[in-house]
């Protein structure tokens, strides 16, 4: 699965020595100016992360950013995305308030983009400015420009304003880089016809017909935004199904709500090009024999393929970090690079490339350099959550996965249809599936995986991630009381029928 990439994949590592190249910072000497206990190079989540955690822990610490403290995840990514998502679901739930008896008159809602694009800056100047104190607080000292790493666990910062270098040092160095929007031959991004999320996140107009290129779960959250705001969409994707690494009954859920809000999915197609004309576009896909073979006009297209990982921002010349042929920097279990004293977190190694992942990762290398030896984090077991209509949120193994590793399976799924608050909420589309070991009594022992689709299941992830880390058994949860009536006692009722006896199930 191309999310699970970080499994063991094989590459041609190369080492970050003199001979890479030659650098404006390297030709001159800059005294060393700062010294901390730690630097880290990039504020993104991973990055501020492990400033907040080591100050937090006595470390004086330094941070280094380029452009924006937050990163792609406060100002082009999780938080901007999510809060255009809310839009979208707020016009939804107003469409849908005549069958609550609650009326809008004759009237269709309309949306505005330019105020819902003030309340989403007003919430990520909001979140900006609490991070900036939080830092402030615990004396973080922030480097506003770029920062590259060189012998000795020095850091040259060349400033943005105005181009001067500052040398830091620091017994620890983390390095947290972060990733950009990955693009594909033929689609030139130029924030008008082609876009990535960067762009996409500022549209102050609806479009009115989309080509959405990948259907993960940057492409699937657009797709459903972008259908619910008014748009035609059309969504292309290379492999067999959409969202993969989630469960195929979960799949499966959200293509089917896809297809009844008319997105236009297609899966197993390649894209060619596209022909800009009259300020549309042409946008041709087929299978890999005959990747023309159809073609869609739309206003824009979204590119949502991936993201490359920024292994080569940081300098590294002279050192022992290893940058793969990905652009991953390798990294052990225990996050250390090839320079003794020097980490990397976050989208800048092959993990799952989550905001929550990051702050995990940052956290775990500052008590590794503490010397506390923290349990390594496990991949394989990190919470996923998808905030398209319906959502997904999962944890663990899906069922194939589970059967494809040799375990004994047996799976529980139960659907939202009977669930009394989603009839409530007016949301019923959506299930609860826990995959569970067969134990060596024969009976459903230890909880693999549960996977979500459904109203709200982001925020009912909680008590799974925990079953599954925990390593609970399905005795262990079904004995724990559920509240009623909730969209969450549903995961309760699916544990429980794996136990021989159920209530509603
Ligand atoms: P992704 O790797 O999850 O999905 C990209 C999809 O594009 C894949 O399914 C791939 O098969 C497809 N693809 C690649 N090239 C293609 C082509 N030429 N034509 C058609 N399809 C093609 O990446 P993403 O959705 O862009 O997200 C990037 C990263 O950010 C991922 O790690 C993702 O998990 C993470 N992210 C997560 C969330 C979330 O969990 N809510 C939200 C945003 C981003």
């Amino acid at each position: 699965a191309a999310w699970r990439s970080w499994r063991r994949s094989p590459c041609r590592c190369r080492w970050r020595a003199e001979t890479t190249g030659t650098r404006a910072a390297e030709s001159e000497p800059v005294p060393v100016t700062q010294r901390h206990d730690l630097v880290v190079v990039g504020g993104g989540p991973a990055g501020y992360a492990a400033a907040l955690y080591g100050a937090a822990a006595g470390l004086d610490v330094g941070l280094v950013e380029e452009h924006r403290i937050g990163g792609t995840c406060l100002h082009v990514g999780c938080i901007p995305a999510k809060e255009l998502l809310e839009t979208a679901s707020v016009l939804r739930t107003v469409r849908g308030a005549s069958a609550f008896g609650v009326g809008t008159g004759d009237a269709e809602p309309t949306v505005d983009l330019v105020v819902s694009q003030q309340r989403k800056q007003g919430v990520i100047d909001q979140l900006a400015k609490g991070l900036g104190s939080l830092l402030s607080g615990r004396n973080v000292t922030v480097y506003d420009g770029t920062g590259r790493l060189g012998v000795d666990h020095t850091v040259t910062v060349q400033s943005r304003s105005d181009g001067g270098s500052t040398l830091v040092q620091a017994d620890h160095v983390i390095l947290a880089t972060g990733s950009s929007p990955r693009t594909i031959g033929g689609f030139e991004v130029d924030g008008e016809l082609v876009v990535t999320s960067d762009e996409l996140l500022s549209i102050t107009e609806v479009p009115g017909r989309v080509a959405v290129i990948g259907g993960g779960a940057i492409g699937c959250e657009f797709a459903s935004m972008l259908s619910d705001l008014g748009s035609a969409v059309t969504l292309l994707e290379a492999l067999p199904e959409i969202l993969v690494g989630c469960d195929a009954d979960v799949a499966k859920t959200v293509r089917r709500s896809f297809r009844k809000r008319r997105i236009d999915v297609h899966t197993g197609v390649s894209v060619s090009g596209h022909e800009p004309a009259a300020g549309a576009t042409t946008v041709s896909y087929g299978s890999e024999a005959d990747p023309a073979a159809e073609q869609v006009e739309v206003d824009l297209v979204v590119m949502a393929v991936g993201r490359w990982p920024r292994g080569d921002s940081a300098g590294l010349v002279g050192t022992r970090v290893v940058v793969d042929d990905r652009g991953f920097i390798q990294v052990d279990d225990r996050l250390r690079t090839g320079e003794p004293g020097v980490y990397a977190v976050g989208d800048v190694i092959s993990t799952p490339q989550l905001a929550h992942v990051g702050f995990a990762e940052g956290m775990f290398a500052v008590r590794d350099l503490l010397g506390e030896s923290p349990a390594p984090l496990d991949p394989e077991t990190v919470p996923w959550c998808i905030y398209s209509h319906p959502e997904v949120a999962f944890a663990g193994m899906t069922e194939e996965a589970a059967r494809a590793a040799g375990h004994e399976v047996v799976v529980s799924s139960h659907r939202f249809a009977g669930n009394g608050r989603a009839m409530i909420v007016g949301d019923t589309e959506g299930l609860v599936k826990v995959v569970a070991e067969v134990g060596p009594d024969g009976r459903a022992g230890r909880i693999l995986g549960v996977h979500l689709v459904g109203p709200w299941v982001t925020e009912q992830l909680g008590q799974a991630y925990l079953a599954v880390n925990w390593e609970a058994t399905v005795d262990d949860v079904a004995a724990h009381i559920q509240p009623h009536p909730t969209l969450s006692e549903l995961f309760g009722e699916a544990v429980l029928s794996l136990t021989g006896r159920s209530l509603h199930g």
